[in-house]
Protein backbone atom coordinates (compact mmCIF):
# COMPACT_ATOMS: atom_id res chain seq x y z
CA UNK A 1 0.00 0.00 0.00
CA UNK A 2 1.11 3.50 -0.79
CA UNK A 3 2.35 6.04 1.81
CA UNK A 4 -0.32 8.58 1.82
CA UNK A 5 0.74 12.19 1.78
CA UNK A 6 -0.82 14.09 4.15
CA UNK A 7 -0.75 17.68 2.51
CA UNK A 8 -3.17 19.17 5.34
CA UNK A 9 -0.46 17.88 7.65
CA UNK A 10 2.84 19.12 5.60
CA UNK A 11 0.42 22.56 4.96
CA UNK A 12 0.35 22.91 9.09
CA UNK A 13 4.25 22.76 9.07
CA UNK A 14 5.12 24.85 6.72
CA UNK A 15 2.39 27.47 7.97
CA UNK A 16 4.23 27.53 11.66
CA UNK A 17 7.62 28.00 10.00
CA UNK A 18 6.03 30.81 8.01
CA UNK A 19 4.51 32.15 11.04
CA UNK A 20 7.72 32.43 12.92
CA UNK A 21 9.53 33.96 10.23
CA UNK A 22 6.54 36.99 10.12
CA UNK A 23 7.56 37.23 13.68
CA UNK A 24 11.27 37.37 13.14
CA UNK A 25 10.86 39.87 10.12
CA UNK A 26 8.86 42.05 12.54
CA UNK A 27 11.54 41.93 15.44
CA UNK A 28 13.66 43.04 12.62
CA UNK A 29 12.43 45.65 10.23
CA UNK A 30 9.27 46.71 13.09
CA UNK A 31 6.93 46.17 10.10
CA UNK A 32 5.32 42.88 9.04
CA UNK A 33 4.30 41.62 5.16
CA UNK A 34 1.27 42.59 3.52
CA UNK A 35 -1.06 40.78 0.97
CA UNK A 36 -3.44 42.62 -1.13
CA UNK A 37 -5.91 40.38 -2.16
CA UNK A 38 -8.21 42.31 -5.66
CA UNK A 39 -11.79 40.77 -6.55
CA UNK A 40 -14.00 41.81 -8.75
CA UNK A 41 -17.43 40.38 -8.88
CA UNK A 42 -19.38 38.31 -6.66
CA UNK A 43 -18.42 34.63 -7.79
CA UNK A 44 -18.95 32.34 -4.76
CA UNK A 45 -16.26 29.88 -5.42
CA UNK A 46 -13.82 32.98 -5.86
CA UNK A 47 -15.35 34.77 -2.95
CA UNK A 48 -14.89 31.24 -1.13
CA UNK A 49 -10.82 31.34 -2.24
CA UNK A 50 -10.41 34.99 -1.26
CA UNK A 51 -11.80 34.40 2.24
CA UNK A 52 -9.76 31.29 2.46
CA UNK A 53 -6.81 32.93 2.05
CA UNK A 54 -7.57 36.16 4.25
CA UNK A 55 -8.21 33.92 7.28
CA UNK A 56 -4.76 32.33 6.27
CA UNK A 57 -3.01 35.64 6.17
CA UNK A 58 -4.62 36.58 9.70
CA UNK A 59 -3.31 33.45 11.46
CA UNK A 60 0.32 33.80 10.09
CA UNK A 61 0.32 37.43 10.89
CA UNK A 62 0.69 38.32 7.22
CA UNK A 63 -1.68 41.54 6.90
CA UNK A 64 -4.22 41.46 4.16
CA UNK A 65 -5.74 44.36 2.19
CA UNK A 66 -9.01 43.66 0.74
CA UNK A 67 -10.16 45.23 -2.56
CA UNK A 68 -13.76 44.12 -3.91
CA UNK A 69 -14.23 45.81 -6.90
CA UNK A 70 -17.73 45.15 -8.68
CA UNK A 71 -18.68 43.03 -11.30
CA UNK A 72 -18.74 46.23 -14.18
CA UNK A 73 -15.07 47.54 -13.23
CA UNK A 74 -13.46 48.21 -16.19
CA UNK A 75 -10.30 47.01 -17.50
CA UNK A 76 -8.40 50.40 -17.19
CA UNK A 77 -10.12 51.00 -13.67
CA UNK A 78 -8.89 48.14 -12.63
CA UNK A 79 -4.97 47.94 -13.79
CA UNK A 80 -4.99 51.30 -11.96
CA UNK A 81 -5.73 49.84 -8.93
CA UNK A 82 -2.83 47.52 -9.68
CA UNK A 83 -1.05 50.29 -10.37
CA UNK A 84 -1.39 51.98 -6.84
CA UNK A 85 -0.65 48.48 -5.50
CA UNK A 86 2.47 48.34 -7.27
CA UNK A 87 3.98 51.71 -5.66
CA UNK A 88 1.91 51.61 -2.35
CA UNK A 89 4.73 51.93 0.34
CA UNK A 90 4.58 51.35 4.15
CA UNK A 91 0.70 52.12 5.93
CA UNK A 92 -0.20 52.00 9.24
CA UNK A 93 -2.61 49.37 10.07
CA UNK A 94 -4.11 48.84 13.77
CA UNK A 95 -1.21 50.80 14.88
CA UNK A 96 0.75 48.30 12.91
CA UNK A 97 3.40 48.78 10.23
CA UNK A 98 3.18 46.59 7.48
CA UNK A 99 4.42 46.84 4.27
CA UNK A 100 2.00 45.23 1.29
CA UNK A 101 4.81 43.28 -0.58
CA UNK A 102 2.26 41.18 -2.05
CA UNK A 103 -0.44 41.61 -5.16
CA UNK A 104 -2.82 38.78 -6.23
CA UNK A 105 -5.74 39.56 -8.40
CA UNK A 106 -8.10 36.52 -7.96
CA UNK A 107 -9.52 34.44 -10.96
CA UNK A 108 -11.34 34.28 -13.07
CA UNK A 109 -11.87 37.78 -14.19
CA UNK A 110 -15.04 38.69 -16.13
CA UNK A 111 -15.23 38.17 -19.62
CA UNK A 112 -14.82 41.68 -20.52
CA UNK A 113 -11.35 41.79 -18.78
CA UNK A 114 -7.77 40.99 -20.38
CA UNK A 115 -6.66 38.33 -17.65
CA UNK A 116 -3.40 38.82 -20.03
CA UNK A 117 -2.82 42.32 -19.57
CA UNK A 118 -3.90 42.50 -15.87
CA UNK A 119 -1.90 39.94 -14.80
CA UNK A 120 1.29 41.22 -16.49
CA UNK A 121 0.43 44.87 -15.31
CA UNK A 122 1.51 43.29 -11.89
CA UNK A 123 5.20 44.35 -10.29
CA UNK A 124 7.21 41.39 -11.01
CA UNK A 125 8.35 42.02 -7.59
CA UNK A 126 5.11 41.42 -5.50
CA UNK A 127 3.92 39.18 -8.10
CA UNK A 128 3.03 36.37 -5.12
CA UNK A 129 0.99 33.92 -7.64
CA UNK A 130 4.10 33.66 -10.05
CA UNK A 131 1.80 34.03 -13.33
CA UNK A 132 3.76 37.09 -14.50
CA UNK A 133 4.72 36.20 -18.05
CA UNK A 134 8.27 36.95 -16.79
CA UNK A 135 7.78 34.82 -13.95
CA UNK A 136 6.95 31.60 -15.90
CA UNK A 137 9.53 32.89 -19.07
CA UNK A 138 12.35 32.82 -16.59
CA UNK A 139 10.56 29.28 -15.61
CA UNK A 140 11.00 27.57 -18.43
CA UNK A 141 14.95 29.17 -18.92
CA UNK A 142 18.07 27.41 -18.25
CA UNK A 143 19.69 29.29 -15.05
CA UNK A 144 17.02 31.77 -14.79
CA UNK A 145 15.12 31.97 -11.59
CA UNK A 146 11.73 33.82 -11.20
CA UNK A 147 11.41 35.77 -8.44
CA UNK A 148 8.11 33.73 -7.77
CA UNK A 149 6.75 29.93 -8.45
CA UNK A 150 3.28 29.47 -8.85
CA UNK A 151 1.95 28.69 -6.33
CA UNK A 152 -0.08 24.87 -6.95
CA UNK A 153 3.37 23.75 -9.12
CA UNK A 154 5.20 24.74 -6.12
CA UNK A 155 3.04 22.67 -3.96
CA UNK A 156 3.70 19.91 -5.64
CA UNK A 157 7.07 19.98 -5.36
CA UNK A 158 7.07 20.64 -1.94
CA UNK A 159 5.13 17.72 -0.93
CA UNK A 160 7.24 15.18 -3.23
CA UNK A 161 10.55 16.79 -1.12
CA UNK A 162 9.15 16.24 1.91
CA UNK A 163 7.94 13.03 1.59
CA UNK A 164 11.73 12.17 0.80
CA UNK A 165 10.67 11.51 -2.86
CA UNK A 166 13.85 12.61 -5.08
CA UNK A 167 13.44 13.81 -8.79
CA UNK A 168 16.62 14.15 -10.01
CA UNK A 169 17.42 11.90 -12.61
CA UNK A 170 13.37 10.08 -12.52
CA UNK A 171 10.99 10.14 -15.03
CA UNK A 172 8.02 12.18 -14.57
CA UNK A 173 4.96 12.51 -16.69
CA UNK A 174 2.49 15.74 -16.17
CA UNK A 175 -0.57 14.99 -17.16
CA UNK A 176 -2.59 18.57 -18.30
CA UNK A 177 -1.04 21.53 -19.57
CA UNK A 178 -2.30 24.27 -18.58
CA UNK A 179 -0.35 27.61 -17.58
CA UNK A 180 -1.38 27.51 -14.19
CA UNK A 181 -0.56 24.33 -13.09
CA UNK A 182 0.39 21.67 -15.78
CA UNK A 183 2.83 23.39 -17.53
CA UNK A 184 4.88 25.19 -15.35
CA UNK A 185 4.54 21.47 -12.60
CA UNK A 186 7.01 20.23 -15.72
CA UNK A 187 8.92 23.05 -15.95
CA UNK A 188 10.01 22.69 -11.97
CA UNK A 189 9.98 19.13 -13.10
CA UNK A 190 12.69 19.85 -15.41
CA UNK A 191 14.75 22.32 -13.49
CA UNK A 192 14.76 19.56 -10.57
CA UNK A 193 16.51 17.18 -13.18
CA UNK A 194 13.34 15.01 -13.66
CA UNK A 195 13.12 13.83 -17.49
CA UNK A 196 9.28 15.15 -18.21
CA UNK A 197 6.91 14.34 -20.72
CA UNK A 198 3.49 16.12 -20.62
CA UNK A 199 0.08 13.96 -21.33
CA UNK A 200 -2.95 16.31 -22.63
CA UNK A 201 -6.28 16.03 -24.16
CA UNK A 202 -5.00 14.95 -27.75
CA UNK A 203 -2.44 12.71 -26.46
CA UNK A 204 -3.32 9.06 -27.53
CA UNK A 205 -2.64 5.91 -25.55
CA UNK A 206 -2.23 8.45 -22.32
CA UNK A 207 -2.06 5.18 -20.19
CA UNK A 208 1.45 3.43 -21.77
CA UNK A 209 3.23 7.17 -21.28
CA UNK A 210 1.78 7.30 -17.66
CA UNK A 211 3.25 3.82 -16.85
CA UNK A 212 6.16 4.76 -17.26
CA UNK A 213 6.39 7.16 -14.72
CA UNK A 214 8.05 7.37 -11.49
CA UNK A 215 6.51 10.53 -10.53
CA UNK A 216 2.82 11.05 -11.56
CA UNK A 217 1.56 14.65 -11.41
CA UNK A 218 -2.19 14.40 -12.69
CA UNK A 219 -3.89 18.03 -13.57
CA UNK A 220 -6.41 17.54 -16.23
CA UNK A 221 -9.76 17.98 -14.39
CA UNK A 222 -11.07 14.40 -15.46
CA UNK A 223 -12.60 12.82 -12.33
CA UNK A 224 -10.66 9.16 -11.75
CA UNK A 225 -9.31 9.03 -15.42
CA UNK A 226 -5.88 7.64 -14.13
CA UNK A 227 -6.61 4.32 -13.22
CA UNK A 228 -4.86 1.90 -10.71
CA UNK A 229 -3.52 -0.75 -14.02
CA UNK A 230 -1.78 2.82 -15.10
CA UNK A 231 0.69 3.17 -12.46
CA UNK A 232 3.89 2.41 -11.85
CA UNK A 233 4.58 -0.27 -8.84
CA UNK A 234 5.49 2.40 -6.47
CA UNK A 235 5.31 5.87 -8.53
CA UNK A 236 4.81 8.97 -6.64
CA UNK A 237 0.93 10.24 -7.39
CA UNK A 238 0.25 13.90 -6.99
CA UNK A 239 -3.50 14.27 -7.72
CA UNK A 240 -4.22 18.09 -8.04
CA UNK A 241 -7.52 17.48 -9.58
CA UNK A 242 -10.52 18.33 -7.65
CA UNK A 243 -13.42 17.55 -9.22
CA UNK A 244 -17.32 17.31 -7.66
CA UNK A 245 -19.25 14.34 -8.72
CA UNK A 246 -22.74 13.70 -7.73
CA UNK A 247 -23.21 11.82 -4.25
CA UNK A 248 -26.87 11.36 -3.32
CA UNK A 249 -25.72 9.98 0.01
CA UNK A 250 -23.87 13.55 1.04
CA UNK A 251 -25.84 16.20 2.20
CA UNK A 252 -24.23 18.80 -0.28
CA UNK A 253 -25.33 15.69 -2.96
CA UNK A 254 -21.95 15.98 -4.38
CA UNK A 255 -18.26 15.22 -3.31
CA UNK A 256 -14.63 15.81 -4.50
CA UNK A 257 -12.47 13.14 -6.14
CA UNK A 258 -9.20 13.75 -8.02
CA UNK A 259 -8.18 12.71 -11.59
CA UNK A 260 -6.42 9.04 -9.62
CA UNK A 261 -8.57 6.61 -9.20
CA UNK A 262 -7.32 6.68 -5.44
CA UNK A 263 -8.88 3.57 -4.09
CA UNK A 264 -6.69 1.72 -7.42
CA UNK A 265 -4.20 3.90 -7.29
CA UNK A 266 -2.85 3.57 -3.71
CA UNK A 267 -2.71 -0.54 -3.80
CA UNK A 268 0.24 -0.13 -6.27
CA UNK A 269 1.93 3.82 -5.98
CA UNK A 270 4.89 4.25 -3.38
CA UNK A 271 3.44 7.17 -2.24
CA UNK A 272 -0.09 9.25 -3.11
CA UNK A 273 -1.91 12.39 -2.78
CA UNK A 274 -5.75 12.48 -1.73
CA UNK A 275 -8.37 14.44 -2.21
CA UNK A 276 -9.66 16.26 -0.42
CA UNK A 277 -6.47 17.13 1.66
CA UNK A 278 -3.76 16.35 -0.86
CA UNK A 279 -2.24 19.33 -2.54
CA UNK A 280 -5.45 21.52 -1.90
CA UNK A 281 -4.16 22.67 1.90
CA UNK A 282 -0.94 23.40 0.53
CA UNK A 283 -1.20 25.68 -2.44
CA UNK A 284 -2.68 28.49 -0.34
CA UNK A 285 0.03 27.88 1.55
CA UNK A 286 2.81 28.26 -0.98
CA UNK A 287 0.88 31.95 -1.86
CA UNK A 288 1.77 32.73 2.01
CA UNK A 289 5.30 31.21 1.63
CA UNK A 290 5.76 33.22 -1.92
CA UNK A 291 4.32 36.40 0.47
CA UNK A 292 7.12 35.99 3.03
CA UNK A 293 9.33 35.51 0.04
CA UNK A 294 8.32 38.79 -1.29
CA UNK A 295 8.85 40.62 2.03
CA UNK A 296 11.79 39.75 2.74
CA UNK A 297 13.02 40.95 -0.55
CA UNK A 298 11.23 43.98 -0.14
CA UNK A 299 12.23 44.49 3.30
CA UNK A 300 15.39 44.02 2.84
CA UNK A 301 15.77 46.47 -0.74
CA UNK A 302 14.19 49.42 1.32
CA UNK A 303 15.85 48.99 4.33
P1 LIG B 1 -7.55 23.32 -17.20
O1 LIG B 1 -8.92 22.88 -17.61
O2 LIG B 1 -7.10 24.69 -17.46
O3 LIG B 1 -6.49 22.34 -17.90
C1 LIG B 1 -6.71 20.97 -17.97
C2 LIG B 1 -5.59 20.33 -18.74
O4 LIG B 1 -5.82 18.93 -18.75
C3 LIG B 1 -5.50 20.78 -20.20
O5 LIG B 1 -4.15 20.97 -20.54
C4 LIG B 1 -6.11 19.63 -20.98
O6 LIG B 1 -5.51 19.41 -22.22
C5 LIG B 1 -5.79 18.45 -20.08
N1 LIG B 1 -6.79 17.39 -20.22
C6 LIG B 1 -8.12 17.50 -20.21
N2 LIG B 1 -8.69 16.30 -20.40
C7 LIG B 1 -7.69 15.41 -20.54
C8 LIG B 1 -7.64 14.02 -20.78
N3 LIG B 1 -8.74 13.29 -20.90
N4 LIG B 1 -6.43 13.44 -20.86
C9 LIG B 1 -5.29 14.16 -20.72
N5 LIG B 1 -5.29 15.49 -20.50
C10 LIG B 1 -6.47 16.10 -20.42
O7 LIG B 1 -7.44 22.94 -15.67
P2 LIG B 1 -6.42 23.46 -14.52
O8 LIG B 1 -5.02 23.17 -14.92
O9 LIG B 1 -6.79 24.80 -14.09
O10 LIG B 1 -6.84 22.47 -13.33
C11 LIG B 1 -6.70 21.08 -13.45
C12 LIG B 1 -7.36 20.40 -12.25
O11 LIG B 1 -6.67 20.82 -11.07
C13 LIG B 1 -8.82 20.80 -12.02
O12 LIG B 1 -9.50 19.67 -11.48
C14 LIG B 1 -8.74 21.90 -10.98
O13 LIG B 1 -9.91 21.99 -10.19
C15 LIG B 1 -7.58 21.41 -10.15
N6 LIG B 1 -6.86 22.47 -9.43
C16 LIG B 1 -6.59 22.25 -8.12
C17 LIG B 1 -5.86 23.16 -7.40
C18 LIG B 1 -5.53 22.86 -5.98
O14 LIG B 1 -5.02 23.71 -5.29
N7 LIG B 1 -5.75 21.63 -5.50
C19 LIG B 1 -5.42 24.44 -7.98
C20 LIG B 1 -5.71 24.55 -9.39
C21 LIG B 1 -6.40 23.60 -10.07
P3 LIG B 1 -5.59 20.45 -23.45
O15 LIG B 1 -4.54 21.49 -23.14
O16 LIG B 1 -5.25 19.63 -24.62
O17 LIG B 1 -6.97 21.01 -23.46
Amino acid sequence: MATVIDGKAVAQTIRSEIAEEVRALSQKYGKVPGLAVVIVGNRKDSQSYVGMKRKACAELGIKSFDIDLPEQVSESDLIKQVHQLNVNPDVHVCGKKCMQSGILVQLPLPKHINEEKVLSEISLEKDVDGFHPLNIGKLAMKDRDPLFLPCTPKACIELLSRSGVSIKGKKAVVVGRSNIVGLPASLLLLKADATVTIVHSRTTQPESIIREADIVIAAAGQPMMIKGSWIKPGAAVIDVGTNAVDDPTKKSGYRLVGDVDFEEASKVAGWITPVPGGVGPMTVTMLLHNTLEGAKRCFEKNH
